[in-house]
């Protein structure tokens, strides 16, 4: 069996020993003669499979009971249409920091519902930091105050909670749940599409605090992107994408198994600490962010000349290194370290980022 070091963004690598499990009861699942795939989703078999996903995922992430856990269809973008359509009808605006692209395209969706006021933005230093709380220019009475944990492309991240002065905290975690611990005292709601860090595409979890269903959606909410009737309907207000379920169910029992959250998080700094060290020390690579907002989950670098790109990207691969190519909107490189990349990963491509340098 031939297996590559994926290092792509999302869709991502998985843990192969989820995949084998998955492989291993795809056609007969716990003795039911039947795929998970082919249970219906109203079921006692499901229903007990859901339940139980959902306390494996309440247990690793340690999440408070007045809490509520939503597994939903349509990916992070259809939560940023539902965060201002659910929270926001009251208010007069609603506050967003911009640190990157997908906090920026969190934005623009949420102009389409109420006025947006930005907090902070970097744009103007390319979106390489995170500009000082200080900074922040953050309204009074707004509906929230929405920020992204991990900017997927740009590879900055927030190595602390930002301080919202009472407005409820709405995080995109799409690229690092389940990377480190959450302090849910700080947080109103936190969503993440499942193909970044902790399964496939198809399915987000959304993580939301109770009282905020006492703020009523706007009339023009689509019934299956209202909190409210999905945490009646424990997800299941219409089919949910029972397969993406159960697998991401698999990668929660994995990353149990592996010591939890609190070891994903000591992989994680280690992973990118080895990578981040070496492209510094390369005198060739560059990664552009200020270190201390570096990503721990999407490190981005730079060739000193661009027209090699293809070249190192064909080599990497043939080296069974893949999915490297930068996003289209910031070009270079990008490795993704997810919790699947072993420690393995991340040592084969220094050798090859080191072999390629040396061949210059
Ligand atoms: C990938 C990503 C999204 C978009 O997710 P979809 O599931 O494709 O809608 C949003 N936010 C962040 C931080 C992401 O990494």
């Amino acid at each position: 069996m031939h297996r590559v070091y994926n290092f792509g963004a999302g869709p991502a690598m998985l843990p192969t020993e989820v995949l084998e499990q998955a492989q291993k009861e795809m056609l007969d699942w716990h003795n039911t003669g039947m795929s998970v795939m082919e249970l219906g989703h109203r079921g006692e078999l499901f229903k007990k499979l859901a339940e139980e996903i959902e306390q494996d995922f309440r247990e690793l992430l340690n999440i408070p009971k007045n809490f509520h856990v939503l597994f939903l269809s349509g990916g992070s973008r259809t939560q940023f249409a539902a965060v201002p359509m659910n929270l926001a009808k009251d208010f007069v605006n609603t506050a967003y920091a911009l640190i990157g692209h997908w906090s920026k395209v969190a934005a623009e969706e949420g102009k389409l519902y109420n006025d947006v006021k930005i907090v902070c933005d970097s744009g103007a230093q390319k979106y390489s930091m995170i500009p000082d709380q200080s900074t922040w220019d953050i309204p009074k009475n707004a509906a929230y105050l929405h920020y992204v944990d991990n900017e997927t492309i740009h590879g900055v991240e927030f190595p602390f909670v930002p301080d919202s002065k009472g407005l409820p905290l709405v995080c995109d975690m799409s690229s690092n749940l389940l990377s480190r611990r959450i302090d849910f005292s700080k947080f109103a709601l936190i969503y993440a599409c499942a193909q970044k860090n902790f399964g496939p595409a198809g399915i987000t979890i959304v993580i939301l605090r109770d009282d905020l269903l006492k703020r009523e959606a706007i009339r023009q909410t689509p019934s299956l992107m209202r909190y409210d009737l999905q945490v009646k309907e424990k997800s299941m207000f219409n089919t949910p994408p029972t397969y993406d379920w159960y697998l991401s169910g698999l990668v929660f029992k994995w990353i149990k198994a592996q010591g939890g959250v609190i070891e994903m998080e000591k992989r994680a700094e280690k992973r990118a600490q080895v990578l981040y060290d070496f492209i510094d020390q390369s005198n060739f690579y560059k990664n552009p962010v200020d270190p201390r907002y570096r990503s721990r989950m999407d490190v981005i670098f730079n060739l000193p000349d661009e027209t090699r790109n293809d070249e190192f990207l064909k080599q990497a691969k043939a080296a069974g290194l893949t999915n490297l190519k930068g996003h289209r909107v910031l070009g270079g490189m990008r490795a993704a370290l997810y919790n699947a990349m072993p420690q393995a990963g991340v040592l084969a491509l220094i050798e090859f980022m080191t072999d390629f340098m040396k061949n210059r």
